[in-house]
C-alpha cells in the first residue's frame, strides 16, 4: 500500500499495471470506516493489484479531472485505463472483492481466496445497528467500560442521517440538519471508545449462541446482544422516488409537515396511518390530497371520519402513483386509474408515503417473539424472549417511533445489561 501525489500519478497508474486508487480526506468517517478493509485487502491482492491512496483535498486537480466529488472515491485501473465501476460512500468489503476479482483470472481469484482465513473476536457487548438507538446504547455501555462493538450494515446514523432537519431533538435551540445531528451522536459514542464495525455484509447471526458472522469470515462473539436494526419504509416502487427522498417525498409526517405550512400535498396510502397521519398534516397545509388504491379508506372508522368530514381532505380512490418527478419547486405525481388505466398529473409542493413500514428483522425473525406488525416484542428492560438478547428503537413493539424513544430504548437496555455484567 502507498500514498501517491499527483506528480507520481503517469508512473503509478498510466505506465503501471493494475491499480486500486483510493482518494481519501481527513475528518471522513466513511474514509475511517474504509481504511482498515483497504489495508486488509492489500495484503491479500498485493501481489497482483497496486495498492494506492491519494489526498484529495491535496490533489485536487486530479481529483477533478476524474470528477471525483466524494471522499472516500475508489477507482480501478488497468493499464491505464479506468475498469470496473466506482465505489464511494459506505464502501463494502464485498463489493471491493467483486471489482478486484473481475481484473483477475478466475485460477488466481480461487488461490487469493483459498488464502483468507475466519477470524473470531470477542466482546461483552454486539449492537447490531447504529441508528439513534444502537449509538446511545453503545456510549452507555463503554461509559460503563463495558467492551462493544457497533454492527451496521451503513455507515452509522440511521435514519436521522437521511432526515432533512429535526427540530424536536432536546438540546438544540435551532433545527439540526438530520446528517448533523447523527454525525454528532456516532462521534460521541465512538470517541468514547465504541469499537465499529460499519458497511459490512452480515452473512449469519445466532442469538442464542451470541455469534454474528461478518463478511463470510469474521467471527464476533459477545455476551449480550442488541438489537437496534430500525425500520424501512415501503416504497411504491414508482420511478423518482428514490431520487426524490427526503427532496419533496417523505415518509413521516411529525417530522416534515411544518415545512409545508400553507401549501398543498398528496398522501399515497389509505390505511390507518396514512388517514392518521393526514389528519396531522392539515394542521399546517392548504390543501391535501390522499391518493388510494382501493374504492374505500382501510383505516378504522374513527380516522376515517375524521378526513372524510376535514374540507382541506380530498381523496382520489382507485389510483396508484406511477411515477415522480420534480418541476421547479413542484413534484408531479403521475397517478393512473387502476380500472380504466387513464393518467393523471398531480402538482403538489411536496408528497408524503405512508404504505406501511418493516422492521428490519429478516436475519433473525425466526427466534424472536413478534407482534402481529412482526416487530420485536420486549419487557421493561427491552429484552427479547431470548435471554441476554436486547432489542430497542424503531425496530420493537410500540405505539411511537421517535428518535428521542429510540435513545430511551437505548439507554434501558444499556443500562440493564451493565446492571447484569458488572
Ligand atoms: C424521513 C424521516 C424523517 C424523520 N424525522 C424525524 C424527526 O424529525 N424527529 C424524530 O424524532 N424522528 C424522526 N424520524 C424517525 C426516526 O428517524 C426514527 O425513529 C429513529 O431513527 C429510530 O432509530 P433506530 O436506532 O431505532 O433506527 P434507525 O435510525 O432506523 O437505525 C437503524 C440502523 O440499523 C442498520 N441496520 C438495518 N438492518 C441491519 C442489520 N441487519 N444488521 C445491522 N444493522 C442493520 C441501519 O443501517 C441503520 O443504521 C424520521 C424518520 C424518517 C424516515
Amino acid at each position: 500500500m502507498k500514498e501517491i501525489t499527483v506528480a507520481e500519478f503517469d508512473r503509478e497508474i498510466v505506465n503501471g499495471g493494475k491499480v486500486i486508487l483510493d482518494f481519501y480526506s481527513t475528518e471522513c468517517p466513511p474514509c475511517e470506516a474504509l481504511a482498515s478493509k483497504f489495508e486488509d485487502l492489500a495484503q491479500l491482492y498485493g501481489n497482483d493489484v497496486k495498492f494506492l491512496k491519494i489526498f484529495r483535498q491535496g490533489n485536487r486537480e486530479l481529483a477533478e479531472k476524474f470528477g471525483v466529488k466524494s471522499s472516500p472515491t475508489l477507482l480501478f485501473f488497468d493499464k491505464g485505463q479506468e475498469v470496473a465501476s466506482r465505489l464511494t460512500g459506505g464502501i463494502k468489503r464485498s463489493d471491493m472483492i467483486r471489482n478486484l476479482d473481475s481484473m483477475l483470472t478466475a485460477d488466481r481469484v480461487k488461490e487469493i481466496k483459498s488464502l483468507i482465513y475466519p477470524t473470531v473476536s470477542e466482546f461483552d457487548v454486539i449492537i447490531l445497528g447504529a441508528g439513534p438507538g444502537g449509538l446511545t446504547a453503545g456510549l452507555y455501555l463503554c461509559q460503563s467500560k463495558i467492551n462493544t462493538v457497533l454492527i451496521d450494515i451503513a455507515l452509522p446514523g440511521g435514519q436521522v442521517s437521511t432526515t432533512h432537519e429535526v427540530s424536536n431533538y432536546p438540546g438544540f435551540i435551532e433545527p439540526q440538519p438530520g446528517y448533523m445531528l447523527s454525525h454528532s451522536m456516532s462521534e460521541q459514542t465512538r470517541l468514547c471508545g465504541t469499537i465499529y464495525k460499519v458497511a459490512v455484509d452480515i452473512t449469519r447471526v445466532d442469538l442464542e449462541k451470541k455469534e454474528v458472522v461478518i463478511d463470510e469470515y469474521e467471527t464476533v462473539k459477545a455476551k449480550r446482544i442488541i438489537i437496534a436494526t430500525g425500520t424501512t419504509p415501503n416504497l411504491t416502487g414508482a420511478p423518482g422516488e428514490k431520487e426524490l427522498k427526503g427532496k419533496g417525498i417523505s415518509y413521516c409526517a411529525t417530522c416534515d409537515a411544518k415545512y409545508y405550512n400553507d401549501k398543498e400535498v398528496i398522501v399515497i396510502g389509505g390505511g390507518n396511518s396514512a388517514v392518521e397521519e393526514s389528519e396531522y398534516i392539515t394542521r399546517f397545509v392548504n390543501k391535501l390530497t390522499i391518493v388510494h388504491q382501493f374504492d374505500k379508506l382501510t383505516a378504522n372508522k374513527q380516522a376515517q371520519e375524521k378526513v372524510l368530514n376535514n374540507p382541506k381532505i380530498s381523496i382520489l380512490f382507485e389510483n396508484e402513483p406511477r411515477a415522480f418527478i420534480k418541476e421547479g419547486d413542484k413534484i408531479v405525481t403521475e397517478v393512473e386509474n387502476v380500472k380504466t388505466k387513464l393518467r393523471q398529473k398531480l402538482v403538489s409542493d411536496g408528497v408524503f408515503i405512508f404504505i406501511g413500514m418493516k422492521p428490519n428483522i429478516e436475519l433473525f425473525k425466526d427466534k424472536l417473539e413478534l407482534d402481529q406488525w412482526r416487530y420485536i416484542k420486549t419487557n421493561e428492560d427491552m429484552m427479547t424472549n431470548i435471554t441476554g438478547v436486547y432489542a430497542v428503537g424503531d425496530v420493537i413493539s410500540k405505539k411511537y417511533r421517535q428518535i428521542t424513544t429510540a435513545v430511551a430504548d437505548g439507554t434501558i437496555a444499556a443500562m440493564a445489561i451493565a446492571k447484569e455484567l458488572n
